[in-house]
């Protein structure tokens, strides 16, 4: 092959984390535009299944790194792998996720090489990937290069690609990787379940409540809560529930503001923005949240935008496509009512 275009395949408990196939239609196009091949790596335990789909969305090669000593990811192990299999990669792409964020550094570090985060777009300057990244919480678009090391490593953002179509019928060679790990210093004891039920970089649709989600002077709390905060919380609580109910009836996975968060309406799983998840969906409703520069740093690169806001001056009106200027309490039951009715739930 001329240009060797690696491609990182995250999976947790048996199924292909989405972004990662978002990676391979990436490869695939790179390798249209600059010529070469596109080999997708694999690591785990007992994982034929996901080496299987990871050739069928177009790869030349699958390489399979099958071995107890990978059956949970753990940093070290699964960067030596990694960095062994990809030394000569021209170019070597990750979807963005939680393990992969860390995965991607360790890799660079081992192979004395560049990496380029969170990147929404890409053209070619010769064999250069020039990559196109949000800076500043998102209000600019810088454009990276990795000078002259290789390989070129970039974790794509999750949703800034489309997912490309699998062939059942195009076959990739299994390439086997030997995997030779000694005593590792970490051990994975288990798993914990995310509160956030779907996964919020994922979904394609998210509906988020902010602050405003408590917001509501008629409603009377329970005679036995009389602590002001418990009563704030109760209230943010009956907020959240028009939220599930819209979001249920859509398909959505619920989102949160860190004003939401903070004042422990919800889990910071949920909490979108800067310090918290980083979103593209098709369709963003955002509900009682003001639009704060943090906030749109997780969000503004939503297909579509819909706020719902009190205040017509709220900020968050000057991003959103469609805006409905009232209160949530009066906007969402009809809302979600006439969707239901419309979708024929
Ligand atoms: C370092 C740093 C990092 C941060 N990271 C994040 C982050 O990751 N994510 C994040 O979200 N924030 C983050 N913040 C906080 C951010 O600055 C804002 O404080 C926060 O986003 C505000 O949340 P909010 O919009 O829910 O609340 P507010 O700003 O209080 O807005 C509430 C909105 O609800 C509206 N409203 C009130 N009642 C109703 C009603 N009944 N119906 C309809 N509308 C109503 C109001 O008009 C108002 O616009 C960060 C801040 C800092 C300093």
């Amino acid at each position: 092959m001329a240009n060797k275009i690696f491609v990182y395949i995250d999976h947790f408990e048996g199924r292909v984390v989405p972004a990662s196939l978002e990676a391979l239609g990436v490869g695939r196009e790179m390798a249209k535009t600059i010529g070469g091949g596109v080999s997708a790596v694999v690591l785990g335990q007992n994982i034929d299944d996901i080496v299987q789909q990871a050739g069928e969305y177009g790869t030349d090669e699958v390489h399979k790194g099958d071995d107890t000593a990978l059956k949970d990811y753990r940093g070290e192990a699964y960067a030596s792998v990694l960095s062994a299999v990809a030394a000569d990669a021209d170019v070597l792409l990750f979807p963005t996720t939680g393990r992969t964020r860390e995965l991607a550094g360790l890799v660079a570090v081992d192979l004395e090489t560049g990496i380029i985060p969170d990147v929404i777009d890409y053209e070619f300057d010769g064999s250069s990937v020039l990559a196109t990244r949000p800076v500043y919480a998102g209000k600019l678009l810088t454009k990276v290069v990795c000078a002259e090391s290789r390989p070129q490593i970039l974790t794509l953002r999750s949703r800034a690609f489309f997912k490309p179509e699998a062939d059942s019928g195009h076959s990739a060679e299994i390439v086997d990787i030997g995997v030779d790990i000694g005593d590792m210093a970490t051990e994975v004891i288990g798993y914990g379940e995310s509160q956030a039920g779907v996964s919020l970089t994922d979904a394609a649709i998210i509906v988020s409540g902010g602050r405003g989600v408590s917001n509501n002077a008629s409603l009377e709390s329970p005679a036995d809560i009389s602590d002001e905060a418990e009563q704030e919380i109760w209230r943010a609580q009956q907020g959240f529930k028009l939220i599930q109910e819209l979001a249920d009836v859509l398909s959505a996975a619920v989102g949160a503001s860190r004003a939401a968060v903070d004042a422990n309406y919800i889990a910071y799983d949920n909490q979108v923005g800067q310090t918290g998840k980083v979103v593209s969906p098709d369709l963003y409703i955002a509900a009682g949240i003001s639009g704060a520069i943090q906030h749109l740093a997780g969000m503004r690169t939503s297909k579509t935008i819909v706020a719902i806001n009190k205040d017509a001056d709220a900020p968050i009106f000057k991003l959103a496509r469609f805006g409905i200027v009232g209160d949530l309490f009066d906007v969402l039951p009809p809302l979600t009512q006439a969707l239901r009715e419309r979708m024929g739930l």
